[in-house]
Parts: C-alpha cells; structure tokens; sequence
C-alpha cells in the first residue's frame, strides 16, 4: 500500500484552530510559522507544543507545565546534559574553526570513536546531520564499487538530500524512488509468517540484487536502519540481518548501517544496533544522538573503501567536525561510559517493555509489543487475531497522551506503531509515570477531547 503520514497527528502548520485548546499565544506562533517558513514543515500533535526549555528527560512549555520526553533521540542524554553543555561552553569560548587546521579535539574524538568500532572499521569522516553522512556513504560506495544501486526497506527513512531522498520511500509518494533504487520488504515478525526471517529477507535482496542487474544496474549499497524505526520498530530475532549483509558482499556491493537511530547504546545491546546482528559493515553512518544536540554526524569506514574516493576528490564540510562539535561528540562519549547508560537503556527498556506486556493483558489494542533497549514500538490492532492496525486509535492515543503531557509518535506503513525513544537515562520510574498515562488514555474511549 502506499505509506501513509509516518506520523499520525502531525498537523500542517495550515491548519491553525483545529482544536479549542490551542491558546491565542500558540495559534499567532502557527501563523508566523506559515507566513515565514512556507508550505513544508509540519508541527507534532493536534494542538501543537510551545516548548521552552528541557532539563534531562523534562520538557517545559511556555506556561512552566513539563511534559515526559519519551520520544527524543537526539538530547540522548538527557535534555541541556550538563557535561555536554559545559565542554561545548568551554570549547567555544576557547576556539571554532574546522578541519583545515590542526587541531587536538577531532583527533582525540577520532581516536576515542573509533576505539568503540569494530577494529576493521579504521578511518571516521565527519558531518553536520544524517542525511550528509548517508550521502557521503553513498558517494563513497559509488566510487569503489563502479556502481549506483541501491537496496533499502519498503518504508525507510535516510535522510533530505536529493540523492538521500530518492533511497527514503517513507517520505512518501511525492518524493519518487530513484530509477537505481529497490525495496524490500520490512522484516516485520509480527505479520510475515517465515520460519527463518533471516533467509526470508535475504532472498528478498537477492531478488533486488537480480532486479537491478536485470536492469542493467550494478549494486553500490544495502543500507538499513538496525531498528528499523519508519518501519515500525523491528529487532527480532537477533542476528536476521546477516545473511542479507553476505548476500549484498557477494553482489560486489558494500552493506551499509545507519546507525542515526540504533546508535550511541539505544538498542541496549552494545553501543551500536548493527552488533545486535553479528554482521561487520562497510561503513557505518553517525548522527542525532551523537553531540545530545550539537549538529554532528559521520561516516565511519573499512579504509579501502574510501581509498579511490579520496584519490578523485577531496573533502571538506565548513562545519563538520568542528572543535566545538567534536568536543560534544566526546563528552557524549564520556558520559555514555561513566554513567553506564547502555546497560540503562537495556535495563530500562527490558523493564518498560515487560510493563507494556503486562498492559496487553489489559488493554486489547496493544497487538505486539517490541524492540530492543530503549527503542520500543508497540503495535495497536483493531482486532488481535486478525492484527487489523488501528491508525485512528493510534492517533488518539498519541494525542491523548500529548494532552497528558507525555511526548511520543508513532511509525509503521499503517501508521499504527507506538514509537517509544525516550532519552537513555530513562529511570524505572520515568516508565511508570508512562505506562499509567498511557493506560489511562486507552481506557479513555471517547473519540475525541472535549
Ligand atoms: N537516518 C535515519 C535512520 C534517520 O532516522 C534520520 C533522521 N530521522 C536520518 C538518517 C537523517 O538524519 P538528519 O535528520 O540528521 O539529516
């Protein structure tokens, strides 16, 4: 079918006055908004958030009124982290400049980052965002392979550029595929029936790969999302990516993990989601969490295959891998060691994932409820048998909790997952305050607040 809103209860900033509860103060910030920012930009919920300031996994809004943040992926520390306020501080009171001068920083988060790889992983190039790492990866496969295929998931999301955009089918019907592009299908445990998932989804890319070569395409990249978050949060069982990563080697094409998601300890496992599958990626791509906040991303890369990229051309990004950026990207780092915050967000997550569980009983919406660590999705059904996703429910429950002042979204080709990326430092008591508003509002069955 074709991928609906991956956020349902987004509202177009067009739209002011959909709901009573917007104040005059949020309805003339929704105007300003459209006269200035044009047609593109969409706000979260139906009656939008004024957010003003955000202390660890607390939002506040312009009223002093602070809502639970368990939905953002960036400030995965916790909001204004203040380690990572203080070493950006200092930094920028001391020098920023970028990566044409020498510098000790990006050298001394170069050397610390890649010390937490893979050791056949040994060269990292730094970004702003996701979307320029996927496409520094892409230009980069390109190079070494002598091809331009690409093979993502039905509904992935990688990112803005133009060459980005044409390898996201989540953002929908509007932004075409690129002829070079193939999808496959999600490896959704919960709706496909196959015995062996890892098989199932290799044969997919295997068919992709045969569909490209038919077409005279050669095969330049698999690149995949390990949680696989537009697509509805799947990471079981273990392991199912990798027999898809030989199929891609074997192609001549290199396997590329967008960790933008999976990585920096999310998934609880290890520091990086792609460990969860026992497979070694070509390249890795870094963004979000990786400065809590501070624009940075990267690529980080087996070196031969940046070897002929690096012969044809050089590279330069004004403000990727700044010292104020590698600064964060260390602290970040520090932080993440210190504080123990991947057995956390394993701990955390297993804890609000058996909560959840343990909600099912309860409540027969909740259909499936799964990730790993503190990347968690939960499938809401119509009808349990039957798995009939419940987009209007979804909606509901999102913007109920939204009034509840609990921030979530929602993902998944139905637009029926609940997307649960709550920072890190998540505590057990964080997840109760969730898991009873969340229980308060699937017992709320009015269709609509008052
Ligand atoms: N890859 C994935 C898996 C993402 O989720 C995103 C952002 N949502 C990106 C890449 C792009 O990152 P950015 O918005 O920083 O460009």
């Amino acid at each position: 079918m074709a991928p609906t809103s991956p956020i349902p209860g987004m509202v177009n900033a067009d739209m002011p006055g959909r709901s009573q509860r917007v104040t005059a103060a949020e309805h003339a910030l929704m105007t300003r908004r459209e006269t200035v920012l044009g047609p593109a930009y969409r706000l979260f919920y139906e009656e939008p958030v004024h957010l003003v300031r955000g202390a660890g996994v607390w939002l506040y809004d312009a009223a002093g009124d602070a809502y639970l943040d368990v939905y953002n992926n960036v400030a995965s520390l916790g909001h204004g982290q203040p380690d990572v306020v203080a070493a950006v501080t200092r930094q920028w009171a001391t020098l920023n400049t970028h990566t044409r001068y020498l510098h000790e920083t990006i050298l001394d988060y170069a050397e610390k980052l890649l010390g937490l790889f893979p050791e056949h992983l040994g060269y990292v190039m730094f970004t702003c965002t996701g979307s320029e790492a996927n496409d520094l990866a892409y230009r980069i496969a390109k190079s070494h392979t002598g091809g331009t295929g690409v093979i993502v998931t039905d509904l992935a999301y990688h990112g803005v550029t133009d060459a980005v955009s044409q390898f996201s089918p989540s953002l929908g019907a509007g932004v075409p595929r690129g002829p070079h592009v193939r999808t496959v299908r999600a490896p959704d445990a919960y709706r496909r029936g196959e015995a062996d998932l890892g098989a199932a989804v290799a044969a997919d890319v295997r068919a992709a790969i045969a569909d490209l070569h038919k077409h005279g395409i050669k095969p330049a990249m698999m690149i995949c999302d390990a949680i696989f978050s537009s697509d509805g949060v799947f990471a079981d069982p273990p392991g199912f990516l990798a027999e898809a990563a030989e199929a891609v080697r074997e192609a001549g094409a290199l396997w590329v993990a967008d960790e933008v998601q999976s990585g920096f300890g999310r998934t609880g496992n290890a520091l990086w989601g792609f460990m969860r599958h026992g497979l070694e990626p070509d390249m890795v791509t870094l963004g979000k969490p990786m400065g809590n906040g501070q624009p940075i991303g990267g690529v980080v890369m087996r070196p031969e295959v940046v070897a002929e990229f690096g012969r044809m051309s050089r590279y330069f990004n004004t403000f990727g891998g700044s010292p104020v950026s590698c600064a964060a990207g260390l602290a970040v780092l520090e932080v993440i060691e210190r504080d123990a915050l991947v057995a956390n967000a394993r701990q955390v997550g297993f804890y609000l994932r058996t909560a959840l569980e343990e909600l099912a009983n309860r409540h027969e919406a909740i259909g499936d409820v799964r990730g790993a660590g503190l990347f968690v999705g939960v499938e809401i059904v119509s009808d349990r048998a039957a798995k009939t996703a419940d987009a209007a429910t979804t909606t509901r429950v999102v913007n109920g909790l939204r009034r509840k002042r609990v921030l979530i979204s929602a993902s998944g080709p139905q637009a029926n997952v609940l997307k649960l990326r709550p920072p890190i430092v998540f505590s057990t008591a964080h997840v109760d305050t969730f898991v009873a508003a969340l229980d308060e509002v699937l017992s709320d069955r009015s269709a609509s607040p008052p």
